[in-house]
């Protein structure tokens, strides 16, 4: 076995995703002719690896580029440009056939469950419709297939016949996640999952999907605008604004020492239990620029309260502080 053929087997036991440099930018029509006058840079230049069997969290402010993101490495939209590899393969290289092999084992959860499911469909059949598209389970053992799934999400056998609208919002997450688990997926885009729900549910969806990973080796990509969400259920943190990364590591490192000015004022607005409780905290000021138009250097120069000259001009660099906790500010430059 050659070298490269080695690394490759490494590589796939290791990150079943790997994101380098993704882009993707979308068209701004106007003017006269409706022709394209500019871009929005909803994803710029982001890299990062999950490890199979991990939970990485993606957070930040609505708008920052953290769904487009998830969608563009399912290829549910078409990069701009960088490369996305599951395990070890190219997504965006795939042909049909692959593809289409390729979207059983990538799946997604999205916010709003009741939109995401047909209102005229009963659940059994919502949740093996694709199931028999893709000839996964022999004829024979389909009813079976059906009833294990909907056990393992916390749904009954006799939920089949019935529809979604008799379900309550956290029923309606549970038929969802299983409908993404039917198809036997290796990873799944959780794309603010439980922030439709109230607090009590939200828990409930937060354990079945930690359950789930352990008995299935499920990688997650988890987007939430909620620190204290991502937190229970992430081994690695990223943090998104304005359509790039400024921060990444383990959850305990990002928790316990957040570095980048934009994550210090993410975390001080996380409400405390005790309401007597004081702590610091830091106030985004200003609104987040428009991603068609972004600042030039650190883009989060415009409402940083330690923003210097540098940040202004030039675009901070990744740079590691140490176990993989990676920062883009200028405040950790080397001296
Ligand atoms: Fe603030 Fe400068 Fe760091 Fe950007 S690079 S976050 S402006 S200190």
């Amino acid at each position: 076995m050659g070298s490269e053929e080695m690394d490759k087997l490494v590589h796939q036991e290791d990150n079943i995703l790997e994101v380098s440099h993704l882009k993707k930018y979308f068209p701004v029509k106007g003017g006269f002719f409706g022709g394209v006058t500019g871009e929005v840079k909803a994803v710029d230049d982001v890299s990062f690896q999950i490890k199979r069997g991990t939970t990485m969290g993606l957070v930040g402010e609505s708008g920052c580029g953290k769904s487009t993101t998830g969608r563009t490495i399912l290829r549910l939209i078409e990069k701009t440009s960088g490369t996305v590899l599951f395990n070890g393969e190219d997504v965006n290289q795939a042909d049909k056939k692959k593809l289409r092999a390729l979207r059983t084992k990538m799946q997604i959860i999205f916010q709003d469950p009741y939109s995401s499911l047909s209102p005229r469909l009963p659940v059994g059949e919502i949740i093996g419709e694709a199931v028999r598209q893709h000839n996964l389970v022999p004829k024979e053992q389909y009813n079976d297939y059906i009833t294990q799934v909907m056990l393992n999400c916390g749904l009954q056998e006799y939920h089949k016949d019935r529809y979604p609208h008799e379900f309550s919002g956290g029923q309606r997450q549970r038929i969802c996640i299983a409908r993404a688990l039917a198809l036997k997926p290796e990873f799944i885009v959780c794309d603010e999952p439980v922030s439709a729900l109230d607090v009590s549910i939200q828990a409930q969806i937060i354990n079945l999907l930690k359950e789930l990973q352990e008995k299935l080796n499920l990688t997650y990509l988890f987007i939430s605008h909620d620190l204290s969400v991502v937190e229970h259920i992430s081994d690695t943190i990223g943090v998104m604004y304005l359509g790039g990364l400024v921060e990444t590591g383990n959850t305990e490192d990002i928790f316990s020492n957040p570095l980048h000015p934009y994550t210090k004022a993410l975390f001080s607005a996380i409400p405390m239990p005790d309401p007597d409780m004081k702590i610091n905290r830091t106030i985004l000021e200003g609104d987040i620029p428009s991603p068609a138009n972004p600042p030039k250097g650190c883009k989060f120069h415009t409402r940083c309260r330690d923003c210097m000259a540098v940040c202004k001009e030039t675009a901070p660099e990744a740079r590691d502080v140490g176990n993989g906790h990676v920062v883009r500010c200028h405040l950790y430059d080397a001296g």
